[in-house]
């Protein structure tokens, strides 16, 4: 039987009372409806890295690609402690077993991009950034779909999202039951036709790839295989009409 994926989501957004005032972020959608359908694993890296609630709000400061993560009025740094957190956060996050990522977006920890950026000494502020947390997340883990609660209220990039979620959830199946070239061949022609619907280049390059799996080393094709196709299921999806069988 199929198990429920699980999802990693910051923890405001379930309606706890984590944030930087003692308020939350309840989202409906993904409470109501979403979360009947996976399992989430809360993770709030402000509150669980140390710091109070309430506490004095934070904000990025420095470089887009680098910067620190300061209290507003008193200047304190908290890079340090956010990141030697995230390395133990990331260490048994690995161990979860997690279909993909929601994030708050716009927060100095969470958000996945256009947060704020300060420049030191003043200057034009930069909504370029990524929350630290999200950054070290997403570089651990660079094939788990991502999403900000903000971009899920569109329908397109909601339904590609829980599509690439319940593929991945598919793949961590097989992977437990050992990704023999015959079973990634079978997850292929399961998926054909959805990976043509995003991308008939990517799906084409794949049959090869698939076709050729005995001459690959085995776990490199594997992670080669998936790679591709999440990055390809991560595209607009177009109607198809199935052509021939490779
Ligand atoms: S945005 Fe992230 S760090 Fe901030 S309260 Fe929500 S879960 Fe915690």
């Amino acid at each position: 039987m199929d198990s429920i994926p699980k999802l990693g989501i910051s923890s405001c957004l379930l309606g706890n009372k984590v944030r930087y005032d003692g308020r939350h972020k309840y989202d409906n959608w993904l409470v109501e409806t979403l979360g009947r359908h996976v399992q989430y694993v809360a993770v709030c890296p402000e509150t669980e890295c140390g710091l109070p609630v309430p506490r004095e709000p934070m904000r990025l400061v420095g470089e887009i690609g680098k910067p620190r993560m300061i209290t507003v009025n008193s200047g304190i740094d908290h890079t340090p402690r956010m990141l030697d957190w995230c390395s133990l956060a990331i260490a048994r996050l690995a161990e979860e077993e997690l279909c993909g990522f929601v994030f708050k977006s716009k927060s100095p920890s969470c958000g996945l991009e256009h947060v704020k950026v300060f420049p030191v000494g003043g200057g034009t502020v930069a909504r370029k950034g990524m929350g630290i947390f999200a950054r070290e997340f997403t570089r651990a883990f660079p094939l788990l779909p991502v999403e900000e609660e903000g971009r899920l209220q569109e329908p397109l990039l909601r339904e590609n999202f829980i599509g690439r979620v319940f593929i991945m959830r598919r793949w961590l199946e097989l992977q437990r039951q050992g990704l023999t070239p015959e079973a990634v061949m079978d997850f292929h022609h399961r998926h054909r036709l959805l990976l043509m619907s995003h991308s008939p280049e990517a799906c084409r390059f794949l049959d090869k790839l698939v076709n050729d799996a005995q001459h690959h080393k085995k776990q490199d094709f594997a992670q080669t295989y998936l790679r591709l196709f999440m990055q390809a299921a991560a595209r607009p999806q177009n109607p198809v009409i199935p052509d021939s069988e490779p």
